[in-house]
Protein backbone atom coordinates (compact mmCIF):
# COMPACT_ATOMS: atom_id res chain seq x y z
CA UNK A 1 0.00 0.00 0.00
CA UNK A 2 0.94 3.63 -0.44
CA UNK A 3 1.87 5.71 2.67
CA UNK A 4 1.25 9.21 2.98
CA UNK A 5 4.37 10.84 1.80
CA UNK A 6 3.76 8.67 -1.58
CA UNK A 7 0.22 9.68 -2.11
CA UNK A 8 1.42 13.58 -1.80
CA UNK A 9 4.39 13.11 -3.52
CA UNK A 10 2.28 11.67 -6.47
CA UNK A 11 -0.41 14.27 -6.22
CA UNK A 12 2.56 17.06 -6.18
CA UNK A 13 4.13 15.11 -9.47
CA UNK A 14 0.91 15.58 -10.92
CA UNK A 15 -0.12 18.98 -9.54
CA UNK A 16 -0.28 21.21 -13.32
CA UNK A 17 -0.78 18.92 -16.16
CA UNK A 18 1.25 19.82 -18.80
CA UNK A 19 -0.54 20.20 -22.67
CA UNK A 20 1.09 20.29 -26.05
CA UNK A 21 -1.38 22.47 -28.30
CA UNK A 22 -0.70 22.17 -32.10
CA UNK A 23 -2.64 24.26 -34.12
CA UNK A 24 -1.78 26.71 -37.02
CA UNK A 25 -4.83 29.10 -36.74
CA UNK A 26 -2.86 31.64 -34.54
CA UNK A 27 -5.98 33.13 -33.42
CA UNK A 28 -7.34 30.12 -31.86
CA UNK A 29 -4.12 28.82 -30.77
CA UNK A 30 -4.40 31.79 -28.99
CA UNK A 31 -7.59 31.36 -27.34
CA UNK A 32 -7.73 27.77 -26.61
CA UNK A 33 -3.91 28.52 -24.97
CA UNK A 34 -5.46 31.21 -22.68
CA UNK A 35 -7.89 29.28 -21.74
CA UNK A 36 -6.24 25.95 -20.75
CA UNK A 37 -3.50 27.97 -19.15
CA UNK A 38 -6.58 29.85 -16.82
CA UNK A 39 -7.57 26.61 -16.01
CA UNK A 40 -4.65 25.37 -14.65
CA UNK A 41 -2.97 23.69 -17.50
CA UNK A 42 0.96 24.33 -18.60
CA UNK A 43 0.26 24.71 -22.60
CA UNK A 44 3.33 24.51 -24.87
CA UNK A 45 2.33 25.52 -28.73
CA UNK A 46 3.47 23.63 -31.94
CA UNK A 47 2.17 24.97 -35.23
CA UNK A 48 3.10 22.62 -37.66
CA UNK A 49 3.49 19.04 -37.57
CA UNK A 50 7.47 18.55 -37.30
CA UNK A 51 7.40 20.73 -34.36
CA UNK A 52 5.10 18.94 -32.52
CA UNK A 53 6.52 15.64 -33.09
CA UNK A 54 9.59 17.28 -31.95
CA UNK A 55 8.69 18.41 -28.75
CA UNK A 56 6.33 15.23 -28.51
CA UNK A 57 9.73 13.49 -28.00
CA UNK A 58 11.52 15.86 -26.21
CA UNK A 59 8.95 16.44 -23.53
CA UNK A 60 6.56 14.26 -21.80
CA UNK A 61 3.50 15.85 -21.84
CA UNK A 62 0.02 15.03 -20.30
CA UNK A 63 -1.22 15.18 -22.97
CA UNK A 64 -1.59 16.65 -26.76
CA UNK A 65 -4.45 18.72 -28.54
CA UNK A 66 -3.52 17.94 -32.23
CA UNK A 67 -5.84 19.61 -34.84
CA UNK A 68 -6.02 17.48 -37.93
CA UNK A 69 -5.03 19.72 -40.85
CA UNK A 70 -1.59 21.41 -40.62
CA UNK A 71 1.08 22.55 -42.87
CA UNK A 72 3.35 19.87 -43.88
CA UNK A 73 2.34 17.09 -41.61
CA UNK A 74 -1.29 16.54 -40.82
CA UNK A 75 -2.38 15.68 -37.20
CA UNK A 76 -3.37 12.25 -38.07
CA UNK A 77 0.54 11.25 -39.68
CA UNK A 78 1.52 12.99 -36.27
CA UNK A 79 -0.09 10.82 -33.99
CA UNK A 80 0.22 7.40 -36.45
CA UNK A 81 4.63 8.46 -35.95
CA UNK A 82 3.86 9.00 -32.35
CA UNK A 83 2.28 5.66 -31.25
CA UNK A 84 4.14 3.46 -33.88
CA UNK A 85 7.32 5.01 -34.00
CA UNK A 86 7.87 6.74 -30.98
CA UNK A 87 6.21 4.13 -28.45
CA UNK A 88 4.39 7.33 -27.17
CA UNK A 89 1.16 6.56 -25.21
CA UNK A 90 0.41 10.26 -24.23
CA UNK A 91 -3.38 11.12 -24.65
CA UNK A 92 -4.62 12.62 -27.60
CA UNK A 93 -7.28 14.45 -28.62
CA UNK A 94 -7.91 15.54 -32.25
CA UNK A 95 -9.51 18.72 -33.32
CA UNK A 96 -11.33 18.55 -36.48
CA UNK A 97 -13.49 20.68 -39.02
CA UNK A 98 -17.11 19.71 -39.00
CA UNK A 99 -16.74 18.87 -42.82
CA UNK A 100 -14.46 15.99 -42.37
CA UNK A 101 -16.02 12.89 -41.11
CA UNK A 102 -13.89 10.59 -41.90
CA UNK A 103 -10.77 11.84 -40.37
CA UNK A 104 -12.29 11.45 -37.21
CA UNK A 105 -12.51 7.69 -37.99
CA UNK A 106 -9.11 8.31 -39.14
CA UNK A 107 -7.51 9.90 -35.71
CA UNK A 108 -9.24 6.39 -33.63
CA UNK A 109 -7.59 4.29 -36.60
CA UNK A 110 -4.32 5.98 -36.08
CA UNK A 111 -4.52 5.85 -32.08
CA UNK A 112 -6.08 8.98 -31.03
CA UNK A 113 -8.16 8.79 -27.32
CA UNK A 114 -11.09 11.34 -28.55
CA UNK A 115 -11.65 14.16 -30.96
CA UNK A 116 -13.33 17.51 -31.07
CA UNK A 117 -15.49 18.89 -33.96
CA UNK A 118 -14.52 22.65 -34.88
CA UNK A 119 -16.13 25.04 -33.99
CA UNK A 120 -16.38 23.81 -29.87
CA UNK A 121 -16.72 25.73 -26.61
CA UNK A 122 -13.97 25.62 -24.76
CA UNK A 123 -15.40 23.75 -21.53
CA UNK A 124 -16.05 21.10 -23.57
CA UNK A 125 -12.27 20.90 -24.37
CA UNK A 126 -11.05 21.23 -21.06
CA UNK A 127 -13.83 18.59 -19.97
CA UNK A 128 -12.02 16.52 -22.23
CA UNK A 129 -9.13 16.92 -21.41
CA UNK A 130 -9.72 16.30 -17.56
CA UNK A 131 -11.19 12.81 -18.82
CA UNK A 132 -8.28 11.36 -20.96
CA UNK A 133 -6.58 12.45 -17.89
CA UNK A 134 -8.58 10.66 -15.33
CA UNK A 135 -8.13 7.22 -17.85
CA UNK A 136 -4.25 8.09 -18.28
CA UNK A 137 -4.13 8.03 -13.82
CA UNK A 138 -5.90 4.75 -13.96
CA UNK A 139 -3.83 3.19 -16.59
CA UNK A 140 -0.77 4.24 -15.03
CA UNK A 141 -1.84 2.73 -11.74
CA UNK A 142 -1.79 -0.56 -13.45
CA UNK A 143 1.33 0.45 -14.92
CA UNK A 144 4.25 -2.57 -15.00
CA UNK A 145 6.87 -3.83 -16.88
CA UNK A 146 9.28 -6.25 -16.73
CA UNK A 147 12.89 -6.65 -18.87
CA UNK A 148 14.51 -9.86 -18.22
CA UNK A 149 14.60 -10.35 -14.56
CA UNK A 150 13.93 -7.03 -13.33
CA UNK A 151 10.10 -5.95 -12.35
CA UNK A 152 8.62 -2.83 -11.92
CA UNK A 153 4.60 -2.46 -10.85
CA UNK A 154 2.93 1.14 -9.75
CA UNK A 155 0.37 0.28 -8.44
CA UNK A 156 2.49 -1.77 -5.39
CA UNK A 157 5.32 0.38 -6.05
CA UNK A 158 7.49 -3.13 -6.03
CA UNK A 159 10.70 -3.48 -7.52
CA UNK A 160 11.60 -7.29 -7.57
CA UNK A 161 15.11 -8.63 -9.18
CA UNK A 162 15.60 -12.24 -9.48
CA UNK A 163 12.48 -12.58 -7.32
CA UNK A 164 14.14 -10.75 -4.63
CA UNK A 165 12.48 -7.27 -3.44
CA UNK A 166 14.48 -4.08 -4.09
CA UNK A 167 13.90 -1.12 -1.53
CA UNK A 168 14.30 2.19 -3.84
CA UNK A 169 13.49 5.59 -2.90
CA UNK A 170 11.11 7.41 -4.34
CA UNK A 171 13.22 9.70 -7.12
CA UNK A 172 14.93 6.18 -7.80
CA UNK A 173 11.74 4.61 -8.47
CA UNK A 174 10.82 7.42 -10.78
CA UNK A 175 14.16 7.22 -12.54
CA UNK A 176 13.60 3.29 -12.94
CA UNK A 177 10.17 4.04 -14.10
CA UNK A 178 11.02 5.95 -16.95
CA UNK A 179 14.00 3.97 -17.98
CA UNK A 180 12.23 0.96 -18.16
CA UNK A 181 9.22 2.35 -19.85
CA UNK A 182 11.48 4.05 -22.69
CA UNK A 183 13.87 0.26 -23.12
CA UNK A 184 15.58 0.03 -25.08
CA UNK A 185 15.57 3.50 -25.71
CA UNK A 186 18.22 5.98 -24.42
CA UNK A 187 17.05 8.46 -21.86
CA UNK A 188 19.00 11.43 -21.92
CA UNK A 189 19.79 13.30 -19.04
CA UNK A 190 18.20 16.52 -19.34
CA UNK A 191 14.43 13.92 -19.85
CA UNK A 192 15.31 12.26 -16.94
CA UNK A 193 15.68 15.41 -14.71
CA UNK A 194 12.85 17.07 -16.24
CA UNK A 195 10.78 14.04 -15.59
CA UNK A 196 11.99 14.14 -11.68
CA UNK A 197 11.63 18.09 -11.53
CA UNK A 198 10.27 19.88 -13.66
CA UNK A 199 12.32 22.79 -14.98
CA UNK A 200 13.75 23.52 -11.81
CA UNK A 201 16.42 20.58 -11.53
CA UNK A 202 18.30 20.99 -8.12
CA UNK A 203 22.00 20.99 -9.37
CA UNK A 204 24.07 19.08 -11.82
CA UNK A 205 25.06 16.44 -9.20
CA UNK A 206 21.70 15.26 -7.55
CA UNK A 207 20.69 13.15 -10.74
CA UNK A 208 24.32 11.85 -11.03
CA UNK A 209 23.71 10.61 -7.17
CA UNK A 210 20.54 9.41 -7.49
CA UNK A 211 21.35 7.17 -10.83
CA UNK A 212 24.57 5.74 -8.96
CA UNK A 213 22.39 4.84 -6.01
CA UNK A 214 19.51 3.03 -8.28
CA UNK A 215 22.44 1.21 -10.13
CA UNK A 216 23.67 -0.14 -6.72
CA UNK A 217 20.65 -1.13 -5.87
CA UNK A 218 19.46 -3.22 -9.01
CA UNK A 219 22.64 -4.00 -10.86
CA UNK A 220 25.26 -4.41 -8.05
CA UNK A 221 24.36 -7.62 -6.46
CA UNK A 222 23.67 -9.56 -9.44
CA UNK A 223 25.80 -10.81 -12.02
CA UNK A 224 24.38 -9.40 -15.20
CA UNK A 225 24.41 -5.38 -15.39
CA UNK A 226 20.75 -3.78 -17.14
CA UNK A 227 21.59 -0.27 -16.58
CA UNK A 228 23.74 1.39 -19.44
CA UNK A 229 25.58 4.87 -19.52
CA UNK A 230 25.88 6.21 -22.74
CA UNK A 231 28.32 8.65 -22.79
CA UNK A 232 27.15 12.04 -23.86
CA UNK A 233 23.59 10.39 -24.71
CA UNK A 234 22.10 9.09 -21.90
CA UNK A 235 21.19 6.22 -19.73
CA UNK A 236 18.84 3.32 -20.50
CA UNK A 237 17.91 -0.31 -19.53
CA UNK A 238 18.99 -3.18 -21.63
CA UNK A 239 16.29 -5.22 -23.33
CA1 LIG B 1 -5.64 23.78 -39.04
Amino acid sequence: MLDRDERAYRKAMSDRSTVLLVEDHRELAASTGAYLEAAGFLVDYAQDGLNAMHLAVTNDYDAIVLDIGLPGVDGLEVCRRLRRDAKSAVPIIMLTARDQLDDKLSGFDVGADDYLVKPFDMPELEARLNAVLRRRDIDAFRESYAIGDLTLDVATAQVKRAGREIRLSKTQFELLRLLMRESPNVVSRERLERHLWGEEPPDSDALRSHLYNLRKAIDKPFDEELMETLPGRGFRIRA
